[in-house]
């Protein structure tokens, strides 16, 4: 898959692409009726697809970043993972075919040594996926081996419990985000954070209690990496949408309002992690709309 890759001041962000999957429309927003997504499924036809029952689907892609900036080397959010990473997941949500991060990252130039911050954007099981590796089902290491792994603790305080984190049916945080703290490469943060000169982490919340933006500022640009404060280009203009598995919708939709309205006012950038492509925040008859870039 060609690597799209976005400038943005001194900073260079290529999006490393590990899995793709479609899932209707109708259960990952059970509350929108199905005409209400009739414009954005003509305005933006490769957001979309149908499945095999003929069901309008959305194109979710889990996607990863790899940002250069002053001499870093960060990934953002380590997608699905594989069969030996997120073994339940992969089953589960990614219909048993392994995710491709790695193979991605070497074709980008990268090795998975060459990472020195994993920065998590919340600890969902399809963004942690390969965060740690296995030799024969054991023997269990960081699949970054020089990088520390950043997230918020208010996830981790959410999904530490088993209890909690069965909420998705099967277990995914034994066997992705636990062991990062066992291993001793886990740093938990509680707020904004700055990674380097060019690159800060900032809470927005809602979708879990700890989930996280990257915000880049370089050169006098911006751009804005917001993992799952909205789920595709309709949630744009349409941020009263409640994507099922926002664990708050209400923090949810101020987050995704206040994000949307920074981007626009700052004119920077956006991505998320579950729509291909770099894109910004356009205005048509008082409406706010997603342009890719
Ligand atoms: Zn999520
Ligand atoms: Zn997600």
């Amino acid at each position: 898959m060609p690597h799209s890759t976005l400038t943005v001041g001194n900073v260079e962000i290529t999006i490393l692409h590990d899995a793709e999957v479609a899932l209707p429309c109708s259960r990952t927003f059970p509350d929108v009726p199905p005409e209400a997504w009739t414009p954005y499924l003509k305005r933006y036809p490769d957001a979309y697809t149908k499945t095999a029952s003929g069901d309008d689907s959305l194109r979710v892609h889990f996607e990863c970043y790899l940002v250069r900036s002053q001499g870093r080397t960060l990934l953002v959010d380590t997608g699905l993972g594989s069969a030996n990473s997120n073994p339940n997941v992969v089953a589960n949500i990614g219909g048993g075919v392994d995710g491709v991060l790695l193979k991605e990252l070497e074709a980008a130039g990268g090795q998975a040594g060459d990472i020195d911050t994993v920065f998590l954007t919340h600890l969902h099981p399809d963004h942690v996926g390969w965060n740690v590796s296995r030799i024969d089902g054991k023997n269990e290491s960081p699949t970054f081996p020089n990088a520390r792994y950043v997230a918020h603790e208010d996830d981790w305080a959410a999904y530490e419990t088993p209890r909690d984190s069965e909420i998705f049916g099967y277990d995914w945080w034994l066997q992705t985000v636990s062991p990062l703290h066992r291993l001793g490469v886990l740093d938990l943060i509680d707020g904004e954070t700055e990674l380097t000169g060019e690159l800060t982490v900032t809470p927005t919340p809602g979708h879990t209690p700890g989930s996280m933006s990257l915000i880049i500022n370089s050169g006098g640009e911006k751009a804005f990496i917001m993992g799952d404060v909205f789920h595709g280009p309709a949630q744009v203009t349409e941020t009263d949408w409640v994507f099922h598995y926002d664990m708050d919708p209400e923090i949810a939709g101020a987050t995704r309002r206040k994000m949307l309205d920074r981007a626009e006012s700052e004119t920077a950038a956006i991505a998320i992690c579950h729509h291909s492509g770099f894109g910004r925040v356009i205005r048509e008859s008082g409406k706010r709309y997603w342009q890719a870039l």
